[in-house]
Formats: structure tokens, sequence, C-alpha cells
């Protein structure tokens, strides 16, 4: 070797060396004798030595940057208060409710303790005015929708059935009288609402073809018919029904309670996603409804699709969470799950996987956010909802999808969350607007012609 090359090879050899490293090996070894010892090295032994100091050390979890789905700080948008509502949400989330999830998910059980849990937060009803509501902006809403879901989806419809659909539509459709009855107890989480208005032959074409029936009969109103899938139903306190009068043909929404004798809710069994939400099939038989329970301002399905359109909005932030929980689970895994001797996040394909995962979720936030901004600014129309409840359940199916494929065999375990995100975001998929109901909204709106079958 070239006197130039070991010089050349000592300043590489200098330069790799830790200079911390350094000083704690040289409380432990007298580095004076180990250089000695070095000095006797022949070349082989000495290259030998070089590799192994080139071996990079390995990084500990906590050399690791932090896990955190918000790549690009959308939460800095928020104020203080805001920040700190956030975190108290994320924080029980954390602590209280996920250790209880995926036992009861396993089992399609509700686990009722929530409620009282959730009363301490104060966020039903977030984004209306009056009845002991926050009166906070529709962003707080959608930042909380996502934070509930990132954990788990279940609880996310549970909420967004009960403070979204259910006191939605008494904000927006009852009377005075009405808002002041139920509004602060559902607040409170004292009553808890279903919202009804899917039907065994009708889903996507429920705006022209409600089955379910209402007549006057000059006392009250008779319902007959049926509903489906209606979540909470099983425990709910007040169920909004929305129904086709015979005589006006137009839809009407009622305020049916569960213990009204013309009114039963069977468990739907069986679900493969969201199995913590009580999904009910509602059999109305001859159900009497006084006047003063019908929402006085629903006088046609534009009534119930005003309450659709605020509450879609949440449902695409649900799909953000829903893929936010999946990615961040799944990026913990890949950095800690070794195969070949090195973490699996460590190889390219992996990576590709994880950043397709980020951007998509990061697209899905920064839409949702303007989405929120524009419910804010009373901007959104229902084609601005659609294209985000179409978006962001897509890119939600991709990130979960990956999700699941880079934890391996262990991606189909409940133990690592992942799993139940796969089977949740199904549900997120279809409800609310299927895919093509909610492009069909948005492409009319772009070219000026309706697809929709007349
Ligand atoms: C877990 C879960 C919870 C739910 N919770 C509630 C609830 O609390 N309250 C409530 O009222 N409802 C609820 N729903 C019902 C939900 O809103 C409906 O499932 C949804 O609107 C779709 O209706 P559908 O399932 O009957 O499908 P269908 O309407 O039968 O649609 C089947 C397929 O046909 C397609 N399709 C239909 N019409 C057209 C068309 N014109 N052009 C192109 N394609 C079309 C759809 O996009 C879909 O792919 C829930 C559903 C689920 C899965």
């Amino acid at each position: 070797m070239s006197f130039f090359k070991k010089v050349r090879n000592t300043v590489n050899l200098l330069k790799s060396v830790d200079m911390d490293q350094l000083a704690k090996i040289n409380k432990q070894i007298d580095l004076s004798e180990a250089m000695k010892t070095l000095g006797k090295l022949d070349e082989r032994q000495l290259a030998g030595l070089m590799k192994m100091l080139k071996t990079k050390r390995k990084k500990s979890q906590s050399d690791l940057p932090p896990i955190d789905g918000d790549f690009y700080n959308l939460d800095y948008k928020l104020t203080e208060e805001q920040r700190e509502l956030q975190m108290n949400v994320r924080n029980l989330m954390e602590d209280e409710i996920r250790p209880l999830i995926n036992d009861h998910w396993n089992r399609a059980k509700f686990p009722f303790e929530i409620i009282e849990k959730f009363k301490k937060l104060n966020i039903a009803g977030i984004p209306y005015e009056g009845y002991g509501c926050p009166n906070l902006p529709f962003l707080m809403e959608g930042i909380i929708a996502q934070e509930i879901a990132r954990v788990d989806v279940s609880t996310s419809t549970f909420f967004g059935v009960h403070s979204g659909l259910a006191m939605g539509s008494i904000y927006l459709c009852g009377s005075e009288e009405q808002k002041q009855k139920w509004l602060p107890q559902m607040q409170k989480l004292e009553k808890i609402g279903a919202f009804g208005l899917t039907e065994p032959n009708v889903g996507s074409g429920v705006a022209g073809g409600l089955e379910t029936t209402c007549k006057f009969d000059g006392e009250n109103w008779i319902l007959n018919g049926q509903k489906k899938w209606i979540g909470n139903a099983t425990f709910a306190d007040v169920i909004i029904i929305w129904a086709r009068d015979v005589d006006s043909n137009q839809v009407k929404g009622f305020l049916v309670e569960k213990d009204n004798p013309g009114f039963k809710a069977e468990k739907m069994e069986d679900k493969m996603a969201l199995r913590i939400v009580q999904n009910a099939i509602i059999t109305l038989t001859d159900c009497k409804v006084a006047e003063s329970d019908r929402l006085q301002n629903a006088n046609s399905f534009k009534d119930t699709a005003n309450v659709l359109r605020m509450t879609r909005a949440g449902v695409a932030w649900q799909a953000v969470g829903c893929a936010r929980g999946a990615y961040e689970s799944a990026l913990k895994y890949t950095r800690k799950r070794e195969q070949f001797g090195r973490p699996i996040a460590s190889y390219q394909l992996v990576q590709n996987h994880l950043v397709e995962m980020v951007s998509n979720l990061t697209s899905m936030q920064t839409l949702c956010f303007r989405l929120s901004e524009m419910q804010d600014q009373d901007m959104l129309t229902d084609e601005h909802a659609s294209l985000a409840k179409v978006y962001c359940s897509m890119r939600m199916r991709d990130v979960v999808s990956r999700a699941r494929e880079v934890m391996g065999g262990n991606g189909i375990l409940l133990e690592h969350d992942v799993a139940r995100f796969v089977a949740d975001a199904e549900a997120i998929y279809s409800y609310e607007g299927t895919k093509e109901i909610n492009s069909l909204i948005v492409g009319r709106a772009i070219t000026g012609y309706s697809a929709f079958v007349s």
C-alpha cells in the first residue's frame, strides 16, 4: 500500500470515529494500550477492523423520528385552545378507549362505558349554536372525527351518528321547542340519538323512493315500514325516522322514542366491519307519533339532504382518521420488525409503500382542512362534500391495504389494529353515499348534466 493511500485510510478512519462513543470507550478500556496493539496488526487485520468500525451502529427506537401522521403540520393552523381540545380527545382515545376496542370489536359488543368517558370531553354538537353546544368551527368537528377514527372507526361512527346525523337533524329541522327539549340532553350524552333513512329496499335511491310511509289520521301521524343499517338504534333514546307522506308524497322527519309500542329495533349480526356499532333493522308497525314530534322544518327531501351535506364532511374526516391510524400503526410496526437482520422499514420497497401512504394521507388531510374552512365560511355545496367523501374514501382504502401489506401475516391480526382498520374502511366506503352516488353529484356539478336515472 502506498504511503498516500495509508494516510488517506487513516484520515478516513479518524473521520468515521464517533468522538462521544470514543470518550465512553475510553472510560472502559485503556485506549493507549489498544493503540499499541493496533500498531502490531498486519494489513488484512487492519482492513477487517476498519470494516467492523464502518458497520453502522444499530438504531434504537428512540433514535428514530416521532411517528406522526400530520406530515404537513396542519395542527399548527389550529389555535392553542383548539389544539388543547384535540389533545384531550387524543389522550382519552389512547388511554381509555383503545384498550377496550379490539375485544369489543371481536365480540360485536358496544362498550357502553365510552359514553361516560365521552361526557368529560364536551364535544357533542360541536358546531351548533345554543342549547349548551360548544359552537366551535366545523373544522374542529372534523379534527375530532379524525382523532376518534384514528383509534377506532366504530367509536367515531357511534359519535357521528349521535352528534352529526341525529342532533344535526333536530338542529336544522326541529322547531324551537323540539330543540330545547332534545339538544341540551343530547349534548350532555344523557340521551343518545340515531338516524333512520336507509331501508331494506332503498339505499342510494332514498331521495325519491322511500317505502316507509307516514299518514296523518287527524290526530297523530301513523308510520309504517322498515329501516335498515340504523346505527345506535338498539339502544338510542330517540330515533329520527324519515318517511314519505302518502298524501303529499313529500319526505317528512319524526322523533320516535325507543319505548313507542309501534317501534322495534333488531340488531344486525355478522358484520365484517364496524362490529362495535350496533346497526339495527327497524320495523314500524302503525307507529303513532304526535304532530309535536314531527320535525317542524323538514318538509321535503331537500331538508334531509341539508343534514347529509353537513355530516358528509365529517365522514370524509373519518376516512382521514382511519387512514392515519393504519399508517401510524404500520410505520411503528415496520420500524420494529426485523427480517434479514434489518428493520423492514429500511428496505426500499417497504419505504415506497410508506411514502405512498403518507402522501395519500397528506392529500386527504389538506383537502378536508379546506373543506371545513369552506363549511365555516358557509361556502360548502353538496358537490364539495361529495368530492371529499369520494376522494378520501378511495385514498383510505389504498392506505389501509398498504398498511396491511407491509405487516405480512400480522396484518390480518386484530392485535396490531390494522386488520380492524382494513375491515372498517369498507363501511366508510359505502355509507353516507357510495362512490358512484357521490361521483354522480360531482359529475352533475362540473358538467351541468345530471347522469342520475330519473
Ligand atoms: C355500517 C353501516 C352503517 C350505516 N348506518 C346508517 C345509519 O345510521 N342510518 C342510515 O339511514 N343509513 C345507514 N347506512 C346505510 C348507508 O347509507 C347505505 O348503505 C348507502 O347509502 C348505500 O345504500 P345500499 O347499501 O342500499 O346500496 P345500494 O343503493 O343498493 O347500491 C349498491 C351498489 O349500486 C350502486 N348504485 C346504486 N345506484 C346507482 C346509480 N344510479 N348509478 C351507479 N351506481 C349505482 C351503488 O353505488 C353501489 O355500488 C349504513 C350503512 C353501513 C354499511
